[in-house]
């Protein structure tokens, strides 16, 4: 059996920034990756500048192999079922365009962490001074005794599930699916990635350019059909932006979605000796912008474990409290009070709002009312306007929703 200080699951972004903190302590951390590395991640690449820095600040400058065509990318341009556009830069420029295949290994490398990669987490037990970790490789059982785990294992963690059971019942699950078609027309700016805040497409509606391709994606709730709901865009965006797109290549791709818990303030951060971090935990910006939560609560994980030892503390104690900034950040990007009286997003909508007519203003907020509408039966809509309202009260949103 293997014996470190910290085992860290999931090789991802949260894992790389969870890492380069404890191996810069001097900490024996192993990551575990079930996949083979480099690996895919269903992702659009798009970092925010909150995220960019941090990649810079902790990792250094992104080498070009880490990046999709466009390289860059402007912001983001919302589009509403009553025909306005509003095309938002990020505040202080272009930021990447990454291609998580490859920039999550080079800042998993970067680290400084071991990586065994193709060893899936299966299971553990929490023993109080150290953590049993149970693991496959290659079919066989392979065991692991740490001081601390972390969990950065993505939005369908088996770390979340190993201490908590019941949990992904407890929340609604969603599906995103995105294919990729070769354009013969398309008047969408490549330099945008755009959203559609349209009831009648999905509960989560993009596209963006990749590559030379075009992507179309939909996100709905999970047993919809997804090659039905594509086929609906597809003709939105012929129909009403003369969208031109060959047939969909075959790799087209999707995934599970746990969007919800960062709206609500319920977020998962684990028990005794495991830290649960990045979207496992729930963190997930607007619009579904994960990448820079990612970084911050791993970065944030990892100090917690530096900290609690120097301070001789339990590390929960530390991680929930060091974490609240984080929570802060990211609640605050669905707190309606902080939406309309601050700038809690790294592009300015209010700006953007003003420099539509009085008519066009009003039919933009009719627009986000409907698609709002469509969340309805999640029953959110209190629990939002609770933490909007305590936010203000407290500084902060309560500790006691947290798992
Ligand atoms: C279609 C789509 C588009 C998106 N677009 C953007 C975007 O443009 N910008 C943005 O910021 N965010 C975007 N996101 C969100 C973003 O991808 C995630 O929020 C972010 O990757 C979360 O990072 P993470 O490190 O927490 O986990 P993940 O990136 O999910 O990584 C988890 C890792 O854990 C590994 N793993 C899982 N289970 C196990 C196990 N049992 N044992 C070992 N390893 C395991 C996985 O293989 C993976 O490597 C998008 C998401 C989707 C689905």
């Amino acid at each position: 059996m293997r014996e470190v200080d910290v085992i860290v699951v999931g090789a991802s972004l949260a894992a790389a920034a969870a890492a380069k903190r404890t191996v810069d302590a001097g900490l024996e951390t192993v990551v575990l990756e079930r996949k083979e590395l480099p690996r895919h991640k269903i992702c659009s690449g798009i970092l925010s500048p909150r995220g960019h820095r941090f990649l810079l600040e902790n990792f250094g400058p992104l080498p070009r192999e880490v990046l999709h065509e466009p390289t860059s990318c402007r912001g983001v341009t919302f589009h509403f079922p009553c025909r306005v556009e509003m095309p938002m830069d990020f505040f202080h420029g272009t930021t990447p365009h990454l291609h998580r295949k490859y920039s999550d290994h080079w800042a998993i490398q970067r680290s400084g962490a071991e990586v065994h990669d193709q060893t899936s987490f299966a299971g553990l037990e929490d023993k109080g001074d150290h953590v049993l970790v149970h693991a496959r490789r290659g079919g066989e059982p392979v065991e692991y005794r740490a001081r601390q785990v972390i969990g950065a294992d993505g939005p369908s963690s088996l770390v979340v599930r190993a201490i908590y059971p019941d949990y992904p019942k407890q929340i609604p699950w969603f599906f995103v699916g995105q294919k990729f078609h070769e354009i013969i027309d398309c008047p969408l700016s490549p330099d945008y990635f755009h959203f559609w805040f349209h009831p009648g497409l999905g509960h989560y509606t993009w596209s963006h350019a990749r590559d030379g391709r075009q992507i179309v994606g939909v996100g709905f709730k999970r047993g919809d059909n997804f090659a039905r709901k594509h086929q609906v865009v597809e003709q939105y965006l012929k129909d009403k932006h003369g969208v031109q797109l060959k047939p969909a290549d075959d790799d087209h791709e999707g995934c599970a979605e746990n969007f919800g818990p960062s709206l609500i303030n319920r977020y998962v951060f684990g028990q005794g000796n495991v830290l649960v971090t990045g979207q496992a935990a729930g963190f997930l910006n607007m619009i579904g912008e994960g990448m820079s939560c990612a970084l911050h609560s791993g970065a944030i994980s990892g100090e917690s474990i530096v900290e609690a030892a120097r301070r001789n503390r339990p590390v929960q104690e530390i991680y929930r409290k060091m974490i609240a900034s984080e929570v802060r950040r990211c609640s605050d990007q669905w707190n309606p009070l902080k939406i309309a009286f601050d700038r809690p997003h790294e592009a300015d909508f209010p700006e953007a709002l003003l420099k539509l007519s009085w008519r066009e203003r009003k039919l933009v907020l009719r627009d986000m009312w409907n698609f709002i509408v469509l969340f309805k039966e999640f029953k959110w809509g209190r629990q939002i306007a609770a933490a909007a309202l305590q936010r203000p009260m407290f500084g902060g949103y309560p500790l006691r929703k947290w798992l």
